[in-house]
């Protein structure tokens, strides 16, 4: 049994339902329309990489971060999740920094394929879905359409799907939440289609 299907990890109790329309989830303003209008696609293998990677650190009960850089096309107000990029970080159960020195040296590597930062995921305890203080001035990026994304249960959600995940994007220094509708604009989760693996086994 896959560790994110643990019976011991409790599954969040459908944390967003609630989560639609205007409102405020701790501080933040829930909004149902992105404010930069545009679309992020990202893998399933992607997501699955990156939940992956969660995986030791909600063994031991710690936040863990991952940041997904792509290619942004202008025209079509698109963008493409090309690469996850997990980096070193300090990790504690309510909290992680990468340092200046760590985000540079990725930064330049990503730069060099021509990628830029078009996401951070970072993992929370418990049901705890919206930015903290600190996470408001600690994202790697503030840049107008920057998304941070917040998994629950430090990561241990019953599936690799946007289900669990708080989108937040910045806008005029503000970090506001995506509700459900407009999340499900926002990212497009891309599945492979495999047709023949089936007829292999017979
Ligand atoms: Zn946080």
């Amino acid at each position: 049994m896959s560790p994110f299907h643990s019976k011991a990890g409790k599954a969040p109790k459908k944390p967003f339902e609630r989560r639609s329309g205007s409102g405020l989830l701790q501080g933040h303003r829930i909004v149902s329309s992105s404010p930069s209008s545009r679309a992020l696609f990202v893998s399933r293998s992607s997501l699955e990489r990156t939940f992956h990677s969660f995986l030791p650190y909600w063994k031991r009960k710690l936040e863990s971060v991952a940041y997904w850089y792509g290619m942004e096309f202008e025209r079509d107000k698109q963008d493409v999740v090309l690469s996850v990029v997990i980096p070193h970080a300090y990790h504690s159960s309510g909290n992680f920094e990468v340092s200046e020195e760590e985000t540079t040296k990725i930064g330049h590597k990503m730069a060099e394929a021509s990628l830029v930062c078009l996401a951070q995921i970072h993992t929370h305890p418990d049901d705890v879905q919206a930015h903290s203080p600190y996470d408001d001035s600690h994202a790697v990026s503030r840049r107008n359409g920057f998304l941070s994304l917040v998994v629950v249960n430090y990561g241990n959600t019953p599936s690799f799907d946007l289900k669990d995940i708080v989108v937040h994007e910045s806008w005029n220094q503000e970090w506001l939440i995506l509700d459900e509708r407009a999340k499900s604009g926002r990212i497009r989760v891309i599945d492979d289609f495999v047709a023949n693996e089936a007829s292999l086994d017979q």
